[in-house]
């Protein structure tokens, strides 16, 4: 299984890419994660990408695109992944489509995960994470055990100011990728509002079909 998750900023993709990639045995490609474990070794290049991500913009596509194509030719990726977060600009979408094409494969699908903007600054601004175990909690709709609650991680990016700017990025430079999937027919809308339970179950249903 090839595939793609694409969805606004706090729709939800994380946190379905971890319960899927259990039952596929496919390796969860998060560009978001990937950049942010750049930035917390403090390489020349996480300061940069620090940069970008802080005030809540993207980082060019001449970083980003050699970066994750070099993930998804690793030997774990070999029968399959999950990318959450990539491609999110249309020179993104094509330099991964010629890099399939050049290696033989094709994707089997892209999941989109709608979620109406009024919904998605709370579900960001509300989000922290577990450094430990990498899991994601929402403060009201998923709270953290006890324990645990003072290591837990608050993005630098999951502000208001910087959520609205990421929601205005997803609508500008990311959206422009759907009708580039849809004209291939392998674009999949999945409802993002509800249970993640259930939200889990409805990618199921549209990847089998
Ligand atoms: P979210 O899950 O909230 O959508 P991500 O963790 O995917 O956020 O991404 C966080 C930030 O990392 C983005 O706002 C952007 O700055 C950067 N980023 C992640 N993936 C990409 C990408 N494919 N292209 C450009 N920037 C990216
Ligand atoms: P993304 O990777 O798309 O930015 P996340 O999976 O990190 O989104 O989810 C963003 C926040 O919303 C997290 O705090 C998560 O716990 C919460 N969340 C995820 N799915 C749902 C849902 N179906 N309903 C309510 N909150 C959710």
């Amino acid at each position: 299984m090839r595939m793609i998750l694409v969805g606004p900023p706090g729709a939800g993709k994380g946190t379905q890419a971890a319960r899927l990639v259990e039952l596929f045995n496919i390796p969860h490609i998060s560009s978001g994660d990937m950049f942010r474990a750049e930035v917390k070794a403090g390489t020349e290049l996480g300061k940069e990408l620090d940069r970008h991500m802080k005030s809540g913009g993207l980082v060019p596509d001449e970083v980003t695109i050699p970066i994750v194509l070099k993930r998804i030719t690793s030997p774990d990726c070999a029968n399959g992944f999950m990318l959450d977060g990539f491609p999110r600009t249309r020179p993104q979408a094509e330099a991964l489509d010629h890099a399939m094409t050049k290696a033989g494969v094709a994707l089997d699908a892209v999941v989109l995960i709608e979620v109406p903007d009024q919904l998605l600054e709370e579900r960001a601004v509300l989000r922290r994470s577990d450094p430990e175990t990498g899991k994601i909690y929402h403060l009201k709709y998923n709270p953290p055990p006890a324990d645990i609650a003072a290591r837990l991680v608050h993005r630098a990016d999951d502000t208001v100011e910087a959520v609205t700017k990421r929601k205005d990025k997803y609508h500008a430079e990311t959206a422009p990728i759907i009708p580039f999937y849809m004209e291939k027919g392998i674009l999949k809308r999945v409802d993002g509002v509800g249970d993640p339970d259930a939200i889990t179950e409805r990618i199921k249903a549209v990847l089998s079909d």
